[in-house]
């Protein structure tokens, strides 16, 4: 049986019979893989403490056709403060399973791991959870290829109109407001939710981070982008109940 080398963040940990687990790596170079880890629930495997969410390993597997099987493992780093506290946890848990939805198996997208990485560890410190949560969301959007358009009509390209199309991801001008049955209503965004969508796409997180918690427009992009994202997958993700339960209590 072959082996070969990654490494990669743990997605989705599930029990696998009596003694293994199933985990998903989403990996540097082949995207999502399955890994069986053989015993990973008894108490004293050298595994348990390295196949649990968020975990960042380094690992050989021994190559199987669609399922593989570790060999070695080794962390790199395991985010604890992402299992110590429920908040983080939620909206840790909410951005594993975007990536999980969205990405074929073995497709390969490294630029969205290194966002990962870089969110997990701003997500183990900070007290912006929220807009933390849109920052990586608008971010992965553009590199699925749906990033939002801002500053000109998204269809066409010239002056922007006054409401936002979450077909069309951006502002249509009248010539180009989509129409037809099914389709979505245009929203109205309200200024302050405006310019904090502008600064999260254009800025980097320590401008955002300076900003003080729980700012004008800050619900209102969070819900923008969830209505997004629901209609981008055509889903709503298992985690956002969690998700919704946690923020509730926050506000
Ligand atoms: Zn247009």
């Amino acid at each position: 049986m072959g082996q070969f080398k990654g490494e990669g963040i743990v997605l989705r940990s599930m029990n696998l019979g009596e003694w293994d687990k199933l985990l998903t790596v989403f990996t540097q170079g082949q995207g999502r893989l399955k890994i069986v880890a053989k015993g990973a629930r008894k108490i004293q495997s050298r595994y348990a403490s390295l196949t649990q969410l968020f975990c960042n390993i380094r690992f050989t597997v021994y190559q199987g056709k669609s399922v593989h099987t570790f060999s070695q493992v080794e962390l790199i780093e395991g985010f604890r403060p992402l299992r110590e506290d429920l908040g983080r946890m939620a909206y840790g848990i909410y951005m594993l399973e975007m990536i999980d939805a969205t990405l074929e198996e073995g497709q390969s997208h490294d630029d969205i791991l290194s966002l990962l990485i870089a969110c997990l560890h701003i997500l183990s410190h900070t007290d912006h959870l929220e807009l933390l949560l849109a920052f990586y969301e608008l971010r992965l959007l553009s590199r699925l290829g749906w990033g939002l358009s801002l500053e000109s009509c998204p269809v066409c390209g010239g002056k922007m109109g006054a409401k936002f199309s979450i077909q069309n991801l951006g502002f249509p001008c009248s010539a180009c407001i989509p129409g037809g049955a099914g389709e979505k209503p245009l929203l109205t965004i309200s200024l302050a939710a405006y310019s904090l969508l502008k600064t999260l796409c254009g800025g980097d997180w320590r401008r955002l981070e300076a900003l003080p918690t729980g700012i004008p427009g800050e619900k209102e992009v969070a819900a923008v982008l969830d209505r997004i994202i629901y209609i981008k997958l055509e889903k709503r993700l298992e985690s956002y109940v969690f998700l919704s339960q946690i923020r509730s209590t926050a506000r």
